[in-house]
């Protein structure tokens, strides 16, 4: 699981530069403590930025209380490095990590989006802080029992699951798409991911149908990386063949690039096969007590052997439901 809506704002947070921030070791972490900012959604002020600032130049902290702060947006901003003990929960603050979410929630509800993105941080930092064993609210910490902090119910947001995303495409579509002549196959959407640039024989192929010189490796070998120059190249591409101008390659683009093969023939019952004969079965009293090809057999088998006031039931055998004539 990854953090929902990353950003980064650990430089430009307004922090006391001259004393420079308390840390401790990340390996000490021991608590990850929830907290609400107490401050309504929406209003001047209510954020990040705004938070640092009034923790710094107001309360004269070293910086930021918390280590990351959840918009009502569901963006989670990374404010403080993991072995900075930001001042979030007083004496506790050396073995705890705080994440706040924007909003006073004694008076508003967390958004579905912030609910979405705390599972996802707690999530993501009990994974990259293994020493994490205890999520706590604020209040629930030795000494703050009087606080009304977070004010909602995170263990029931924490409990929640978040519904599995619908695949993008079925199996079918990406079955009937070309492969590139590179031999590459689409699977995923393809784009420029600043700082993390996604690479594959897939990127080389795009590159090579967009005409963008393909980077080499240090033998010499050509290898695909998606940057700035093929999302630049491939937003003219879009724009000239009337596709949605995106910079990212998915579907549409992959088959407007390489093709789809053509119809591909459904299995269909095979009739040249002979099936099954379709057969006459004589049930009396739903025990079955012949079965004839022809319907006329069945008749005089019938009129011979059995007497009047007793059914029976034509079944032409796997295609259609078994008939009941009365006598
Ligand atoms: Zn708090």
């Amino acid at each position: 699981m990854s953090i929902c809506k990353y950003k980064d704002v650990r430089k430009s947070l307004v922090r006391d530069t001259k004393r420079g921030p308390l840390t401790r070791s990340v390996s000490r972490i021991t608590h990850l403590v929830i907290h609400h900012s107490a401050t309504r959604q929406g209003l001047a002020g209510s954020n990040a930025e705004a938070f640092a600032r009034f923790h710094v130049q107001n309360n004269g902290w070293r910086n930021i209380a918390y280590a990351y702060v959840i918009e009502p947006d569901g963006t989670t901003k990374h404010c403080l490095d993991h072995n900075i003990n930001g001042p979030h929960v007083g004496n506790h603050n050396a073995y705890s990590i705080g994440v706040c979410l924007t909003g006073d929630f004694a008076k508003e509800k967390p958004t579905k989006e912030q609910e979405k993105a705390l599972r996802a941080l707690v999530a993501y930092l009990r994974k990259a802080i293994p020493s994490i064993k205890y999520i706590r609210g604020h209040q629930e910490m030795a000494g703050y029992a009087w606080k009304n902090c977070p004010a909602f119910d995170y263990k029931k947001v924490l409990a929640a699951s978040d519904p599995a995303p619908a695949p993008k495409w079925t199996q079918e579509e990406l079955d009937r798409l070309n492969s590139a002549p590179n031999g590459a196959r689409f699977s995923r959407t393809l784009k420029y991911i600043r700082g993390n640039q996604m690479t594959g024989n897939d990127i080389l192929a795009v590159q090579q149908f967009l005409g963008v010189t393909p980077a080499r490796d240090k033998n010499g070998k050509v290898y695909g990386i998606f940057g700035p120059k093929i999302e630049e190249t491939l937003k003219k591409w879009q724009q000239k063949n009337g596709i949605k101008v995106t910079g990212e390659v998915g579907i549409v683009n992959w088959r407007r690039m390489f093709g789809e093969k053509k119809e591909v023939p459904k299995p269909t019952p095979d009739d040249s096969k002979p099936g099954p004969k379709p057969y006459i079965r004589v049930t009396v009293n739903g025990k079955q007590q012949h079965a004839f090809e022809q319907k006329d057999s069945a008749i005089k088998w019938f009129t011979d052997t059995v007497k009047a006031g007793i059914r029976w039931i034509l079944n032409d055998k796997f295609r259609k439901p078994g008939g009941v004539i009365p006598v």
